[in-house]
């Protein structure tokens, strides 16, 4: 058993297979092989494997996309039982005694030349092809790559980094885990991690050979154990079932009220990053949604999400929230949140650079679409707008009047749409110090204190060497939260709290004292929240 500590991002155990995720570029070593027949036996299990995962893919695209695009996958299994292919590997681990993977890569590349060299225009497109099913072929025998179904069941999934549009387009029901070797407890993929409800441990040397292996993350003490022997094993999944106990019993505040024991009430929403996620606040009795981080919708996209697609996903989530209360966030792409198609140009302060409302003012033709799609769902159940990144009173009234257009717009179309409140995060020192001015321009604040700490600090909430004195608790931030909140309700606005410290329960007590109306959390952090402010006087 080997043992490894790391920085827990989130508060859980999982027990199960390494997967290492490596990015499509990586290069397939070349490894000596003593046993060819045996290094052959290797890779024909692996093929079967690679060819269930391609019957598993066709038969999802065929639901999904039809019969016609399903096609490509029939093609990929013929690609991988052809003869040439498959002698051309057999033949290089016999005659060179090397490793499979490193066979596949390089009859992958040979083929794939060959065909981008053909006159048919039918088969230079097969060179793409047979690049992808070697990939699959050398993903399933490393037990690496971006292919989550690579083993078939759940996994850690470790990695040295993990950007949010990379996260976010994982297939979420195949991961127990994150861990990773770089990477940040403040960056949205902790965040993501943490709406996911999955343990993450940060800051581990990683080690490709643990690809396979078993392994325990231990989200609570941030330690990771490879190969555990069986009283790790055992302590481990004892203190799993003691985490359920302590579920089962946060259950049983599914239904009652967030309130103080003297009859002060909270609204207790939740954070999330996409339609799939309502599921978990609903099973968590989230009173409301605070935050849709609507960028999401733009990071799974390999482009702009259309309008109709936008009024899917927002009219979907709205109906499944019955009535209750669905903040949306427009837009917050920037920093770092990249998405290839909006072409930013690189920058070297990109926290502080061109993104979320100051890119939406630019590029109106981008928040047009998504603030028609959110007003179309509005019809459809308690749609509230927020801006983000606000830093004046004049990015908002530039926002309402784009606001006001648009529905505009829509009136003169005959489609409905319902009254949305508007509202803006608090995430900057400059909305903290013209709240007063600005609580009268809107309904309600939303204190971002993921932002708000990094811009109060200067510390660049991305920057691992920075996490120790990243501190949300600094005087000043805890400050920053009282003056909003008391010139939100001067100014008649509501203020709540969506950054992660509005689900810190050391500091709940101070919420309340301070007036806070509103915690917007990760669905997981709901029920440990409600049971904190009903233990408060
Ligand atoms: C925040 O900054 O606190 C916030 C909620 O937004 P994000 O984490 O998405 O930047
Ligand atoms: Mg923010």
């Amino acid at each position: 058993m080997e043992q490894y500590q790391g920085k827990t991002i989130f508060n859980k155990i999982a027990i199960g297979k390494v997967f290492f995720y490596q990015k499509k570029e990586t290069q397939v070593k070349r490894r000596h092989v003593e046993d060819a027949e045996a290094e052959i036996v290797r890779f024909n299990a692996a093929k079967e494997t690679a060819l269930a995962q391609l019957d598993q893919i066709y038969e999802k695209a065929l639901k999904e996309v039809g019969a016609d695009n399903a096609a490509v996958f029939e093609v990929h299994k013929m690609m991988m039982e052809d003869e040439d292919y498959l002698d051309s590997i057999y033949n290089m681990i016999r005659g060179e005694l090397i490793n499979a993977e490193y066979a596949v890569a390089t009859t992958g590349d040979n083929f794939a030349e060959m065909f981008a060299q053909m006159d048919d225009a039918y088969m230079q497109a097969r060179a793409a092809d047979v690049r992808d099913i070697s990939e699959r072929l050398v993903a399933v025998l490393c037990g690496t790559g971006t292919d989550m179904h690579a083993l078939g069941e759940p996994v850690i999934l470790m990695a040295d980094d993990l950007a949010p549009s990379e996260t976010v387009q994982m297939d979420k029901s195949k991961i127990l885990s994150f861990v990773t070797r770089h990477g940040s407890s403040n960056s949205h993929t902790a965040i993501l991690a943490r709406t996911m409800n999955i343990p993450a441990v940060i800051g581990i040397d990683i080690q490709e050979e643990w690809a396979g292996k078993t392994a325990i993350v231990d989200g609570y003490t941030g330690t990771v154990f490879i190969d555990p022997d069986e009283t790790t094993l055992e302590q481990m999944s004892a203190k799993m079932r003691d985490d359920e106990r302590k579920q089962q019993l946060l259950r049983e505040l599914r239904g009652k009220e967030t309130i103080t024991r003297s009859g002060k009430k909270i609204h207790l929403y939740a954070n999330i990053g996409g339609v799939s996620d309502v599921a978990q606040v609903l099973q968590n009795d989230g009173e409301g949604i605070g935050l849709f981080r609507s960028e999401f919708l733009y990071l799974e996209s390999d482009t702009f999400p259309t309008e109709e697609e936008q009024l899917k996903a927002y009219k979907m989530v709205a109906q499944n929230m019955a009535g209750k209360k669905v903040v949306v966030r427009t837009l917050d792409i920037g920093a770092d949140k990249q998405v290839d198609y909006f072409n930013l140009e690189k920058e070297d302060n990109p926290a502080m650079g061109y993104r979320a409302i100051r890119i939406c003012l630019d590029r109106q033709e981008i928040f047009r679409t998504q603030l028609r799609a959110l007003l179309r769902a509005s019809a459809f159940g308690n749609i509230s707008i927020m801006f983000p990144m606000i830093i004046s009173v004049q990015e908002v009234l530039e926002s309402k009047r784009i606001l006001e257009e648009v529905k505009t717009e829509l009136r003169e179309q005959n489609i409905p749409y319902k009254d949305v409140e508007v509202g803006i995060m608090i995430e900057t020192p400059a909305a903290v110090w013209i709240s007063e001015e600005l609580a009268k321009e809107v309904d309600f604040f939303s204190i971002g204190t993921n932002d708000l700490t990094q811009y109060t600090l200067a510390i660049d909430r991305q920057n691992p060497k920075l996490d120790n004195i990243y501190d949300s608790h600094h005087p000043a931030v805890l400050r920053s939260i009282r003056t909003v909140i008391e010139n939100g309700h001067k100014g008649g606005a509501w203020v709540g709290i969506c950054g992660e410290l509005g689900a810190d329960t050391s500091l709940t007590e101070t919420f309340v004292e301070m007036g806070i109306d509103e915690l917007s959390v990760s669905p997981s952090f709901i029920l440990p929240v409600r049971e904190a402010v009903r233990n408060l006087r």
